[in-house]
């Protein structure tokens, strides 16, 4: 029971098709949160947009309701009463005091939520609003995070998938439970038992992973002007700006939200990789994307920890020396004692060492990419 008034509180959500909750749900947490009241609700509960048995959906059929969200508070003496205005509910079961909302309707006039960005289409990520949510989730567990920014964008997030971090990713979030998006880059240089694995993963979580490949006149051009090998003479950027950053731009147009496996022990120009970042590097129909890093504070130890207890697939390649996986011609086992990148583009220098992918513009707190 509730500590304030003995009282039992469920509120029922609505989680949208695209797997994020509705806007008034997030707006009447919020308010909840404003005056200090969302601890006093015990459990949440979900309705699900098309899913007519689940917990939620079952509820408000059982009791006639067809708004969300909604309020369900059990006293001890067992009555029980419901209520779909969140103002409603917090007069009558916490006092008029806490009522005095300045609003016309419930959540109309909430204040800002920096927990759901995306209120409107119109509303960017304010560097403000991405402190309070750093602040937020700086203690947070990898599965918390990757519960979080799910549990409010849904599809509108995605992963970008290679390499063993970005399966613990997929693994995590098939457990949040929520609905998210994949995509891979296929830059044409892979090796063939990554595109086995490729298979593998969206085979073993029965997920849809959608593949991008770079602009073939580009690569044509570039093929044509200097050959196939071009990197071992030039460097990696151009080739890589081709087959990787392109692609990525052009696949993360399309969202608001991005999870990366980046580590910050992984390489010297990502040991400042934070665990929520402005994304200024690419927009998304929103504006700049909200970029989590859920993995950032954990070692290499801890992730393949992981993924063997968890039985979560991995690349063949890596029972045979191979640790950091990129293209097959920039990508070679590690020796005993080397660091796990050493094993990219080893011919360069080692602050060069990444692709781009997580380039930040100058001055932003960023590291670097797979
Ligand atoms: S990793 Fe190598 S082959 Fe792959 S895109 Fe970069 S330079 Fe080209």
């Amino acid at each position: 029971m509730n500590s304030h008034g003995r009282m039992h509180i469920t509120m029922v959500k609505k989680m949208l098709e695209g797997g994020r909750a509705c806007d008034k749900c997030l707006q009447a947490e919020q308010l909840l949160r404003n005056k200090g009241l969302w601890d006093k609700v015990n459990e949440v509960l979900w309705a699900v947009e098309g899913d007519a048995n689940s917990q939620g959906m079952l509820i408000a059929a059982n009791k006639g309701i067809t708004l969300a969200p909604f309020f369900i508070v059990k006293n001890e003496n067992g009555t029980e009463r419901t209520y779909d205005s969140v103002l409603k509910f917090v007069k009558e079961c916490f006092g008029p005091e806490q009522s005095s909302a300045s609003t016309s309707t419930d959540t109309k006039d909430a204040a800002p939520d920096p927990m759901n960005p995306h209120r409107s289409e119109e509303m960017t990520l304010t560097e403000s609003a991405l402190a309070e949510i750093s602040e937020q989730l700086q203690n947070s567990s990898p599965q918390q995070i990757v519960n979080w920014v799910l549990g409010r964008y849904g599809k509108d997030c995605t992963l970008s998938f290679s390499g063993a971090e970005d399966v613990m990713l997929i693994d995590l979030a098939k457990k949040s439970g929520h609905a998210f998006s994949v995509f891979t880059l296929d830059t044409g240089r892979l090796h063939p038992e990554t595109y086995e694995f490729i298979e593998r993963v969206r085979e073993h979580y029965d997920v849809s992973i959608e593949v991008l490949w770079p602009e073939m006149v580009k690569v044509q051009d570039l093929v044509r002007n200097k050959g196939l090998f071009s990197f071992y003479e030039e460097g990696h950027a151009e080739c890589c700006a081709i087959r990787k950053v392109e692609p990525l731009g052009r696949a993360l147009g399309k969202y608001r939200a991005w999870l990366t496996g980046q580590r910050r022990d992984q390489s010297p120009t990502r040991n400042n990789v934070a665990i929520a970042q402005l994304d200024a590097a690419h927009r998304g129909p929103a504006g700049p994307l909200l970029k989590l890093n859920p993995l950032a504070t954990l070692s290499q130890q801890q992730v393949w920890t992981y993924l063997r207890e968890q039985g979560v697939p991995y690349n063949p390649l890596h029972d045979r020396g191979f640790v950091s996986i990129g293209c097959a011609p920039c990508t070679r086992a590690v020796r005993p004692g080397e660091h796990e990148r050493a094993g990219r583009w080893w011919w360069e220098d080692v602050t060069k060492r990444e692709c781009g992918l997580h380039v930040a513009p100058p001055g932003a707190n960023d590291g670097a990419g797979p």
